[in-house]
């Protein structure tokens, strides 16, 4: 099988041919057909995080070099392991990439996305930057029914993450409003998610006119460009003096801290992008208007699950999806650092 390797962090990707893996036990190999490009891969390429104020969180470990990235990862399985289950060789599924090690309290609470011994797919184990990943266990591929493959790979990553931080906000967002600031990748997705999800009015902020554009083309009921000095007012003058639920999905200083500026009286603002920074938050504000702050990270087995019915549904809108050859894949990543993607790129092998 030939993958896209980096031998070290923000080293070049190569190509790099290995003999294609036989599954074993539970396994099941998956011949890849698509897999997304994501924000974190950058963080995972670099090998850090920026915390601000000039920190910064090392995630180098964990896994061994040459590595190979991407965990949006859909295709055809191709071969099961002899004592594999719930899957036949044919089957087009999605891979829900957040493995855990299936055997500590967070991974039997049913959030192995969060398990402390992490085995996932493209960040400690090798990923989709390939045309085969081995998936451990056939409870981890999602059928996407008759969504392609380009646009089902991007449910594993970004559509969950919009997912959870959305179903965090259902309470707070149904029948009032919900401002979702950045429209990239992860921001749009859950601008369509929520269109199936819950009754709201949509408001999307961001920096780039033509994501705002896409926005409101997408189904937001208003769009705003952050950089008008008038856009906090103008949104809580819309949402009647604060909004609801705001979805942050950049996660940086500035970002956070406009989402504090137009949180209503008993909002919620989620923390879901990794932008990084640091954030200085008044904390009587927090008490008087009694808010609550919340980071969402990736989502559940359980919750990838409730999206797939959704999607299999036919009820969320696709997002924009740009097909690029595999062999691209580091122009991906660095076109995606420098801001210029609309929607997702997904790789093709
Ligand atoms: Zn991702
Ligand atoms: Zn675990």
């Amino acid at each position: 099988m030939k993958s896209y390797q980096f031998g070290e962090y923000g080293g070049a990707l190569q190509p790099s041919d290995q003999e294609t893996p036989t599954p074993q036990g539970d396994e099941a190999l998956v011949r890849i057909r698509a897999c997304g490009v994501c924000h974190s891969d950058i963080h995972m390429w670099d090998g850090h995080f920026d915390l601000g104020n000039g920190r910064e969180l090392d995630i180098s470990r964990g896994r061994s070099l040459p590595f190979t990235l991407g965990h949006e990862i859909a295709g055809e399985v191709v071969a099961v392991g002899p004592t594999s289950e719930g899957v036949s060789v044919g089957a087009q599924r999605v891979v829900f990439p957040w493995i855990g090690c299936s055997d500590c309290p967070v991974c039997h609470a049913g959030n192995e996305h969060l398990c402390p011994r992490p085995q996932t797919l493209g960040t400690n184990v090798d990923g989709g930057f390939s045309d085969h990943v081995m998936v451990p266990h056939a409870r981890y591929l999602f059928d996407h029914g008759d969504v392609p493959a380009e646009l089902a790979s991007t449910y594993a990553c970004s559509g969950l993450t919009a997912y959870s931080a959305l179903d965090k906000v259902k309470e707070h967002a149904a029948g009032r409003t919900l401002v979702i600031i950045g429209a990239g990748g992860v921001g749009f997705a859950a601008l369509r998610v929520a269109q199936a999800l819950f009754d709201t009015q949509l408001i999307v902020t961001d920096i780039d006119d033509t994501k705002l554009q896409a926005a409101k083309e997408g189904g937001a009921a208003y769009v705003f460009n952050v950089n008008d000095e008038d856009t906090p007012k103008e949104i809580k003058k819309l949402t009647g003096g604060g909004s609801g639920a705001v979805i942050d999905f950049v996660g940086s200083e500035a970002s956070a801290k406009f989402g504090l500026k137009i949180i209503g009286n008993s909002g919620t603002l989620i923390v879901v992008g990794l932008f990084g920074g640091a954030l200085a938050v008044p904390l009587p504000l927090v008490v008087l208007k009694h808010i609550t702050i919340r980071g969402s990270f990736l989502g559940s087995l359980e919750q990838m699950g409730e999206l797939m019915e959704l999607v299999r549904s036919g009820e969320v809108p696709s997002i924009p999806v740009e097909p690029r050859p595999l062999a691209r894949a580091q122009q991906a990543l660095e076109d995606l650092r420098g801001g210029q993607i609309l929607g997702r790129v997904v790789l093709v092998p």
